[in-house]
C-alpha cells in the first residue's frame, strides 16, 4: 500500500480480510491483484471519490473482523442465506414486505436507511445479541438484515441462527452493493461512510449534504459558518446548545475566550 500510494484500513483475522482503501485507479487494481492472490475469493466494491478520503496506512490483525466479542462464530464458507441486489429488492418492494433489521450503530443511520427498516439502536455490534435477546422477534417469519458492505451481517447472521432464527437473509455487499444496481431502489437518504467522505448518495459519489459534528464526532446536516474562520462546517443537534459555533477544538477555545471577554466587558 505504501509503494503504491493506497491509503485506508485492511482487518486481517483467521475468519477473512476486511479493509476500505483508496488510491488511484491502477494502483487499486494492482492491490487487488494482490489480495486476490494472497486470500482467494474476495469481494471488492468499489465508489469514486475525488479527494484521498484517508490520511493513514494501517493493517490491524485482529480476533475478528467485527466485533460481536463472538471469535466462535465463524462464517461458513458455502452459506446459502445471502441475497443478491436484485433478490433484495424484489423482497423489500414486494407486496409482503418482509421485516428488515439494519445492524449497523445507530448513528449511521441518521443519513439514510432502508425504507421501513427497524432500528435496533445498537450502540456498538457487540448489542447485537442483547437486542435480539430483548427484541423477541417472531422466529417463523422471515427476518432481512443489512449493513453497509454485507461484512458486518456475516457475524450478525450467526448470532441470530445461533438462537434459533433459520429464515434469516442478508443483502449481500451491503447498501453500497444494492446502490450499485438501484440508485432510485428502496434505500433512502445517503449511506455513512467511514471515511473523509461521511457519505456517499445514490451514485455511491460523496454529496457533501452530510459532515461531522466537531462536538461529538457524529454525522449532521445542519450546516453552519465558523463564527471564528468562516468556514463551513456541520453541527448536530445534540451538540447545538452545548458547542459554540466552531468548525473545530482550536476555533471553538478561540470563540469562547472572546464570548468571555466580552461578558467580562459587560458586566
Ligand atoms: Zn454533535
Ligand atoms: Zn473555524
Amino acid at each position: 500500500m505504501e509503494r503504491s500510494g493506497v491509503f485506508g484500513l485492511v482487518i486481517l483475522a483467521t475468519e477473512g480480510v476486511n479493509g476500505t482503501v483508496a488510491g488511484a485507479e491502477a494502483s487499486i487494481s494492482e492491490i487487488q491483484d494482490f489480495i486476490r492472490e494472497v486470500a482467494g475469493g474476495v469481494r471488492f466494491k468499489d465508489s469514486i471519490s475525488d479527494v484521498r478520503p484517508f490520511k493513514r496506512v494501517s493493517v490491524d490483525v485482529r480476533a475478528e473482523i467485527v466485533g460481536l466479542k463472538r471469535p466462535d462464530l465463524v462464517p461458513e464458507k458455502d452459506d446459502d442465506h445471502h441475497l443478491s441486489a436484485e433478490e433484495w429488492h424484489a423482497w423489500v418492494t414486494g407486496a409482503n414486505p418482509p421485516l428488515v433489521i439494519d445492524t449497523r450503530n445507530d448513528y449511521e443511520l441518521r443519513t439514510g436507511k432502508f425504507r421501513n427498516a427497524v432500528d435496533p439502536g445498537l450502540k456498538s455490534f457487540s448489542d447485537w445479541g442483547r437486542y435480539l435477546d430483548e427484541a423477541a422477534l417472531p422466529q417463523e417469519a422471515p427476518v432481512l438484515i443489512y449493513c453497509t458492505g454485507g461484512i458486518r451481517c456475516e457475524k450478525a447472521i450467526l448470532e441470530m441462527r445461533s438462537r434459533g432464527f433459520e429464515r434469516v437473509y442478508q443483502l449481500r455487499d451491503g447498501i453500497l452493493g444494492y446502490l450499485e444496481k438501484y440508485p432510485d431502489g428502496a434505500f433512502e437518504g445517503e449511506c455513512f461512510v467511514f471515511d473523509d467522505r461521511v457519505t456517499v448518495g445514490p451514485e455511491l459519489t460523496p454529496t457533501g449534504n452530510f459532515g461531522v459534528c466537531p462536538g461529538c464526532g457524529l454525522p449532521s446536516d445542519a450546516k453552519k459558518s465558523c463564527l471564528q474562520c468562516g468556514n463551513a462546517f456541520f453541527l448536530c443537534a445534540e451538540c447545538e446548545g452545548t458547542w459554540p459555533q466552531a468548525c473545530s477544538k482550536a476555533c471553538r477555545d478561540r470563540v469562547l475566550h472572546r464570548m468571555r471577554a466580552t461578558a467580562r466587558e459587560a458586566s
